[in-house]
């Protein structure tokens, strides 16, 4: 497998109709590495499916260079890259059967017939459709036809796998096996991937890294746990997660240690994002699984405890203070001591499991 680098790449697009351009991607600059599979995530219209076009070819770079591996692509037509693209939409033949489907990529390449079989068939064990080769797509369920172009795109051998939301049109359940299924299968062949999705779910437990976009821009990139326990913005941290933002007022850093105030409080926070100083207006971002509660008056953030949602492993509480409603997940919540719904109660948590951000 080889790595895909983008050097710098922007995307501009004319508007016709006299009014600006429009930036879909404004200087990506990162190295996808090879057997990784990163994916794309930000909302609709923050530049995914932009970025994962030009690497296919189907889009050209208005600025940057795109390499696969050392070669560098970006003037290159698809079809002499050596990515293969599996989009939203299965785009099966339908006049043809599951093999003729997977086998179209070998025909169109003139192989000889032993090995198009040959291929076809370990390519449908491979993505668990063994014996549909003679059905028509159209006697197969939703996830069957999913694997079908799966199949498709892979049997190729392409070095760089390339999918566009490619499970946005299951249900849930099936997603989530979808999901682990490609994740074996692309494990196990060790080939580079890049996948584009809006949802969170789907792109921490899939990926190696994550990049996270959002209006054209690369925001973060990071493995998963590291954008949700180290987000650098407040919009990665609510993006990849639940969050609660606390405001605060940074008075000191001592060594490693961050003293604020909140409210008539003073609270300590043990990391900040690389653009957070002294003086500064801030945040501190909590997960709600962070969060704790106090007796009343012994934390940092009183309130009334409004509702408790029991989730089994977890407890949700939905507290009302005086910053607004904030969310603590208690875990394991029969080893805790629980506050009923009208209690008072304090929420407080440890420097070391929160993080300040800058205030916007
Ligand atoms: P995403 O996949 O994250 O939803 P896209 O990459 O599809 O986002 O789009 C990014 C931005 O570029 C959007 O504002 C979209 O409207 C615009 N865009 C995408 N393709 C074109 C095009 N062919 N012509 C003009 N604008 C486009
Ligand atoms: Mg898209």
């Amino acid at each position: 497998s080889v790595s895909v680098t983008l050097q710098h790449v922007t995307k501009r697009f004319k508007n016709t109709r006299g009014k600006a351009d429009i930036i879909a991607v404004n200087d990506a600059d990162f190295v996808i590495e090879a057997g990784e599979l990163v994916t794309l995530l930000g909302p609709s219209g923050c530049g995914k499916t932009t970025t994962l076009r030009m690497i296919a070819g189907f889009e050209l770079p208005t600025e940057g260079k795109i390499f696969i591996g050392s070669e560098d692509v970006t003037m290159l037509p698809p079809n002499k890259r050596d990515t293969a693209t599996m989009f939203q939409s299965y785009g099966l033949f339908p006049h043809m059967s599951v093999f003729d489907n997977v086998a179209y990529g070998l025909k169109l390449r003139g192989l000889p017939v032993e090995e198009i079989s040959r291929r076809v068939n370990e390519t449908l064990v491979l993505v668990g459709l063994k014996d549909y080769g003679d059905r028509a797509p159209s006697k197969l369920s939703g996830g069957q036809q999913q694997r079908v172009a799966l199949a498709r795109s892979l049997i190729v051998t392409p070095s760089v796998l390339l999918l566009d939301e490619p499970l946005s049109n299951l249900d849930a359940l099936l997603r989530e096996q979808m999901r682990i299924e490609i994740r074996k299968i692309q494990k196990s062949l060790g080939i580079t991937a890049i996948y584009v999705t809006h949802d969170r779910v789907e792109a921490m437990s899939l990926s190696d890294r994550v990049v996270v976009m959002k209006d054209g821009y690369v925001r973060q990139i990071g493995a998963p746990d590291e954008i949700y326990e180290a987000p650098d913005s407040r919009f990665v941290a609510g993006f990849v997660g639940k969050a609660e933002f606390f405001p605060v007022k940074v008075v000191s850093k001592d060594g490693g240690l961050w003293t604020c105030s909140l409210g008539n409080k003073t609270v300590q926070v043990a990391q900040a994002a690389p653009d957070v100083n002294v003086g500064d207006d801030a945040v501190v971002m909590a997960r709600p699984e962070s969060l704790r509660f106090e007796e009343k008056g012994k934390g940092y953030i009183d309130g009334v405890v409004r509702l408790n949602v029991y989730l089994g492993n977890s407890m949700e509480s939905f507290v009302e203070t005086s910053f607004g409603e904030v969310l603590v997940q208690l875990d394991d919540p029969r080893s805790k001591k629980v506050y009923r719904e009208g209690e008072e109660v304090s929420i407080a948590f440890t420097p070391d499991r929160v993080r300040l951000l800058s205030k916007n």
